[in-house]
């Protein structure tokens, strides 16, 4: 493709964008395709000669829609939305034609800048403390971008090992390094995002789910219990993931008294929250963050709830060596003459070449000001107060805990197979999507907002077809 093809063709694909996100709800929101559905439609292998644009561009609504669930659709109300908007998709744009690497801030200055300054602003915009941003040169902490909140927890309990082990090996000189890693021990709750139960595993480090209070969050009594039973084990405890905004029910971890814990016991403390954290640009929602300032590190995901698209989770943390000791690895052929300076942030994480995912995040808080993001927040929040009382004017269902955000969790009383089979009858319908979740031993149903132009009449539509979809089902079981 040329660059007078490009041009042409790329008009055609924001085009074709465009009128994708307008209608997408005259698609089903699900797909209705079974599992290898896209075999059938593509050759074995791929072709041996180039082929035409128009032909490549024709398979896109052929192969590829009919086995999309369509994340912006309006009736999809499941998981946590996929953020999603103009600008951002133009950031990722023109981060894809710039084509640069960015491990190093010699690899591309602009990209490692502009992500230390938007993460500063971004940390700003949600109230985290001075000392978690990059702010001044000689800064201690800052923020970074990694690939997902999956990533982050993965990173700081990677962290906190290494300087868990550098600080044991000091006190235990004679114990055998492999002795001492045996012993450690880290802790989340039960309604933590499985990715901490992942991150212990790949660790190694055991992970105790630890049980919450009735509202799903974890209080400091149950932390401080569980080190002092470990410790009396000869267990170490290293490390606390703390949640803020559950995958489940949109619960909040109490950061005061973990915190406390945390600091008692000489524990690394992060804080994940992956969804609720971009709701912490509404000064109202800022008494959830008390205690912050016992937190070692903390992720948000703005690819869930700021419009951006994914990948871009964004994490901070109050010391950045204790990231650089244990990720950096210095090859000749990485080095700059601005080393030490600069940032590198390949010693921040994982990877090490790494996407120009600043410029999405500019774009968006640009183009919307932290003002326009709010609204887009407290839309949500408001249409999920809505969506709750048209839950309760049914007495058929029973909501489930509080609604704080844009999560309703609600269920038919009685036994769960009812709300098992009306979540299964629901999404098979096609015609909104919603995914279940288990507290304790109830099985739930979790409505997210999630289109970025929410209204009351799609909280509305959900509702009535939810009803009827119920009323159907129960009039069946009736007979
Ligand atoms: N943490 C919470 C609270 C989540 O809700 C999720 C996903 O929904 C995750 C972590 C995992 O996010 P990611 O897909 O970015 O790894």
């Amino acid at each position: 493709m040329n660059a007078t093809e490009f041009k042409r063709h790329g008009k055609e694909m924001v085009d074709y964008i465009i009128h994708y996100l307008q209608t997408v709800e005259h698609r089903r929101v699900t797909p209705d395709v079974k599992p290898g559905y896209m075999r059938k439609l593509l050759p074995s292998k791929a072709p041996e000669k180039p082929e035409r644009w128009e032909s490549i561009f024709s398979d896109i609504e052929r192969v590829i829609m009919p086995g999309i669930t369509h994340w912006q659709h309006p009736r999809f109300h499941a998981y946590f939305p996929a953020g999603n908007a103009y600008p951002s998709i133009l950031g990722d744009m023109l981060s894809d034609a710039i084509g640069c690497i960015g491990f190093s801030w010699a690899a591309s200055p602009a990209c490692t800048e502009l992500e230390t300054i938007v993460l500063d602003w971004v940390g700003r915009m949600i109230g985290l403390p001075r000392h978690l941003l990059s702010l001044s040169d000689g800064a201690r902490g800052g923020g970074v971008i990694q690939g997902s909140a999956s990533e982050c927890i993965l990173v700081s309990l990677l962290a906190a090992r290494t300087e868990a082990m550098r600080k044991l090996k000091c006190l235990h000189p004679d114990i055998d390094e492999y002795v001492l890693l045996s012993k450690l021990v880290a802790y989340c709750s039960t309604q933590t995002h499985s990715s901490a139960e992942k991150a212990g595993r790949i660790a190694y480090v055991r992970m105790r789910l630890l049980p919450t209070d009735d509202k799903g969050s974890l209080r400091g009594k149950t932390v401080d219990e569980a080190m002092k039973r470990d410790k009396k084990n000869g267990l170490i405890p290293i490390y606390v993931c703390g949640t803020l905004g559950t995958t489940a029910s949109c619960a909040f971890d109490n950061l005061k008294e973990i915190g406390y814990v945390c600091i008692k016991n000489n524990t690394w403390f992060h804080v994940d929250a992956a969804y609720a954290g971009s709701a912490f640009i509404c000064p109202e929602f800022r008494y959830l963050l008390e205690g912050i300032e016992y937190v070692t590190s903390l992720n948000i995901n703005p690819n869930k709830w700021m419009l951006v698209n994914f990948d871009c989770s964004l994490m901070w943390i109050k010391d950045r060596s204790l990231l650089i000791n244990a990720f950096d690895v210095d090859p000749v052929y990485l080095r700059h003459e601005n080393a030490g300076v600069a940032i590198d942030y390949r010693h921040w994480g994982i990877p090490l070449s790494r996407r120009f995912r600043s410029l999405k995040i500019w774009f968006v808080v640009r183009s919307y000001g932290v003002d326009g993001l709010r609204k887009y927040i407290r839309n949500h929040v408001k249409l999920a107060k809505k969506f709750e009382a048209l839950v309760l004017t049914d007495s058929r269902f029973e909501v489930i805990g509080d609604v704080v955000m844009g999560l309703v969790c609600f269920r038919l009383k009685g036994r769960n197979a009812l709300t098992e089979n009306l979540v299964k009858t629901i999404n098979a319908s096609g015609r909104i999507h919603i995914t279940p979740a288990s507290l304790g031993d109830m099985y739930i149903i979790r409505f997210a907002l999630c289109h970025e132009h929410a209204c009351e009449a799609d909280v509305v539509i959900a509702w009535k077809i939810i009803v009827e979809i119920t009323d159907d089902l129960l009039n069946v079981s009736d007979v």
